[in-house]
């Protein structure tokens, strides 16, 4: 494969659901910007130089990429590592808007400034790079593929729920919006999948005397790569006409 199919933005791409994402892409043959906060910036440029070679992809397409570090919740940020992306790559074809926090506060003890830091880190961070993904989308003329983070349709997670149900909604006003530019939004909601993020909230959930397989119906935990395998099928052609769905990857209760 030599042609590029397209580059696609994937931000927390530094390790977890975003890093596999990145290597299946690329497998695919997508050229890759890549997102973290800026300290990763090592972290990413170790990635790209081996997505490069084609290393961790097992690839015969060699992606072009390029490195954008900000924090996706600052709108300055966001507008900049589009524009960025675009400078180095060319265009914007695919928009992954990957990045995201958890925590496991319930209501009793949850403040307004925890809140507030997750609805904005999870939340606001989609409508940001929605937005300007879209308008560059949009003024490129030749449609588009923008994906959020959403998260299993129940948890005990409160603000986290919430943020992670405004990135449904998101998707689902902007899909309305979107397509008569060609451009699908959708969103990934999977069950628990191993990455750092889960093994931070599993020793919470562990605490607090829950068990994970109470809400995960196959009983066992997902790979990063199950996500990044139905996130490469939106991106496809075949996925050309479904728009505005937050599928659940791993059946939950
Ligand atoms: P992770 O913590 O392993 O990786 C997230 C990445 O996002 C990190 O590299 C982090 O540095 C980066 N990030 C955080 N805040 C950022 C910001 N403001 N700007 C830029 N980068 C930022 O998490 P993961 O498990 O790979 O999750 C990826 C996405 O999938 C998240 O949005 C998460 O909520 C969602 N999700 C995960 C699971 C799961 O079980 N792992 C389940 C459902 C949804």
């Amino acid at each position: 494969m030599s042609q590029s199919k397209g580059v696609a933005l994937i931000t927390g791409s530094a390790q977890g659901i975003g890093r596999a994402i990145a290597i299946r892409l690329a497998q695919d043959g997508f050229d890759l910007a890549l997102n973290d906060l800026p300290g990763k910036k090592e972290v990413l440029e170790d990635f790209a130089a081996e997505l490069r070679r084609g290393g961790e992809s097992e690839s015969s397409y060699h992606p072009r990429t390029c490195i954008v570090t900000c924090d996706v919740s600052k709108e300055d940020e966001v507008k900049s590592m589009i524009d960025t992306a675009v400078d180095a790559l060319g265009s914007l074809d695919v928009m992954i808007a990957n990045a995201g926090i958890s925590g496991m506060v319930d209501l009793l003890s949850e403040t307004l400034e925890g809140w507030d830091r997750m609805m904005k880190i999870n939340g606001t961070s989609a409508f940001l790079c929605y937005k300007y993904a879209a308008i560059q989308m949009v003024k490129q003329g030749r449609g588009g593929r923008i994906i959020g983070a959403s998260s299993m349709p129940q948890s005990p997670l409160m603000s986290y729920s919430a943020s992670k149900f405004a990135v449904r909604a998101i998707t689902q006003a902007a899909a309305l919006q979107l397509g008569q530019y060609g451009i699908t939004v959708n969103s990934y909601a999977p069950g628990i999948i191993a990455t750092p993020m889960v093994v931070a909230s599993k020793s919470q959930i562990a605490k607090r005397g829950d068990k994970v397989d109470y809400f995960q119906k196959s009983g066992t935990v997902g790979q990063p790569e199950d996500v990044a395998s139905a996130v490469a099928y939106l991106t496809s052609k075949e996925a050309h006409f479904i728009t505005g769905k937050s599928p659940s990857h791993e059946g939950c209760v």
